[in-house]
């Protein structure tokens, strides 16, 4: 079901700690963390803590994680 993290899925690894990223930010409802295979040297990805397949079932499900993956994003 949405949001239940899924033990096949990178991003949900890299929020509970099974894989080791570069956490650069987090809050209550979302991780920012240094890309793994960085297209630009800076690259920083934002993801939700919970899992959900896609942003649209994302902004469906939990429209506030929604919004704060996009305001994470936006603040570099
Ligand atoms: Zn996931």
């Amino acid at each position: 079901m949405p949001g239940e993290p899924q033990t096949d899925c990178l991003f949900c690894k890299i929020v509970t700690g099974d894989i080791p990223a570069t956490i650069v930010r987090e809050s209550e409802t979302t991780v920012a963390f240094r890309d793994i295979n960085p297209q630009a040297p800076t690259h920083v990805l934002v993801i939700p803590k919970a899992h959900y397949p896609d942003a649209a079932s994302l902004a469906a499900g939990d429209p506030q994680a929604a919004a704060d993956v996009l305001r994470e994003a936006a603040s570099g």
